[in-house]
Formats: C-alpha cells, structure tokens, sequence
C-alpha cells in the first residue's frame, strides 16, 4: 500500500460510513486517499474522485495509478456533483470543508441527488448550515460523530434520506444525534465556541455602533449552548 502513510483517523472514521457494496464520490478528493483506502480495504467497492483543482486532481490520479486501482476509482475534474451523472453513485462523501462550501455544493446539485442513499458529510466550520441543507434536500442524520485529532475537533454526519422528519434549529446546530449523546468531546467543542462567543459579544457591546440584531443573535446563540453544556 502507497502514500498511506499521511491517512488521518478522521479519513478512517469517514471510510466505515461506506458499505462494501457500494459506488460513492468523493467530492474535494484532493489526493484521492480516502476513495484508494478504501478501496484497498474494501475490494467491492467503486468510487469516482471528484476535484475542482488542477493540480489536486493530478495528485488524486498519481495516488490511484500508484495503487492499481484504475479499474475501480475513477478521477474526473469538476466543480462539485457536476463529475457524476444522476444514477452512477449510491453515496456521496464531502470532507474536509467549510460547512458553506458543503452546502452550496449540495445545492447546486441537488438534481444529482435523486438515487443518493447515503450522503457523507464532514464540515470543518458551520455544522448547522450542512445540517439544515440536508433536511433541505430531504435527508437526515442517521448517525454523528464527533472526535479530536491534533488538536482539531471534527463533527461527521451521516445522512439518508427521509421525508417530514421534524428538525429544529438547535437540532441542525448541535447535531439531533450528537445532542443526545453529549460526549465529552462535544462539550468541549461547545464550551471553546461559547467562549468565542462571549469575546464576540464584549467585543460588540463596546463597539460605539452596535448592530443589536446581530448581538440578539450572538446572545441567542449563547443561550442555546450554556443550555446545552451545563
Ligand atoms: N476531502 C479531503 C479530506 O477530507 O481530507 C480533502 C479536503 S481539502 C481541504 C478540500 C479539497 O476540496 C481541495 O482539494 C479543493 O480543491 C476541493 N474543492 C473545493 N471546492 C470544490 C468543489 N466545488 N468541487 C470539487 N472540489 C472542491
């Protein structure tokens, strides 16, 4: 096995979300390691590497020829779920991105989502917006998980499809499944974000122009998470 050697248990965490029967995209596949482990590890399963930059794209074919994997993964370049055709994959994994930059990608292409079971998501920011675009599109969390690996601290969310499930905004913003377990790591990532909000806020309130509506906001949002953390 080549270049494995930099693969994170965060990319390890995300590659048990895939079954051996299935076909997904890696959409931001970057060296292509996830989709090539596995693959390696899995040897029925069938992937396309998606890239929107030239040279990650290189790097993710150098990575899949290296593996002798041609026959399984195939590397195309392309901005978000423009790579796939509407019924080539069963799951889509998007890793590794801001939770904007997730969302936006889901909704442009949505018309892509129609055969999707399983969609694989690992925001490094705004949990909430990916959560809420999910629920959106007609998918919710079936599992969470929340873990800490050099010093970041990573929220995946596992989403199948399921219409008029109620979701509500603490639920898209803690994670529905995340807030019933309440793992130590989850208060810890709650606990340094009320602390960032907290300096928001003093640094608002001492602001000679303040923007009430978005202290109300910040403060509702302080709310939620000394609720949630007590
Ligand atoms: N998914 C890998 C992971 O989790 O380790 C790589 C994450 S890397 C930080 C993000 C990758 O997404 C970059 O290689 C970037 O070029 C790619 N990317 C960003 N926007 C994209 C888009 N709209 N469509 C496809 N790829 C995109």
């Amino acid at each position: 096995m080549k270049n494995f050697k930099q693969i994170s248990e965060r990319l390890k965490q995300i590659a048990t979300y895939i079954d051996s029967d299935m076909c997904f995209a890696d959409i931001g596949s970057d060296h292509a390691y996830l989709p090539s482990y596995i693959c390696l590890q899995k040897p029925t399963v069938q992937a396309i590497a998606g890239e929107v930059s030239k040279g990650p794209y290189e790097r993710a074919k150098q990575t899949v020829e290296e593996n002798e994997l041609t026959d399984r993964i195939q590397v195309r370049l392309g901005n978000g779920l423009e790579v796939i055709e509407q019924d080539e994959v069963d799951a889509i994994v998007i890793a590794g991105m801001g939770g904007g930059l997730i969302a936006s990608i889901l909704k442009d292409g949505a018309h892509k989502l129609e055969h999707i079971t399983r969609i694989i998501a690992q925001p490094n920011t705004n949990g909430y917006i990916v959560r809420k675009t999910l629920h959106e599109l007609g998918f919710i969390p079936i599992k969470e998980q929340i873990m800490e690996e050099n010093n970041h601290i990573y929220e995946m969310i596992v989403a199948e499809r399921e219409e008029n499930h109620p979701l509500d905004e603490k639920q898209y913003m803690f994670g529905p499944l995340l807030l019933q377990e309440k793992s130590p790591t989850f208060i810890k990532k709650w606990t340094k974000e009320r602390d960032k909000v907290l300096y928001i806020l003093n640094q608002m309130n001492k602001s000679t122009e303040k923007d009430v509506e978005k202290i109300n906001q910040y403060e509702k949002t302080l709310r939620w998470i000394e609720e949630v953390i007590r």
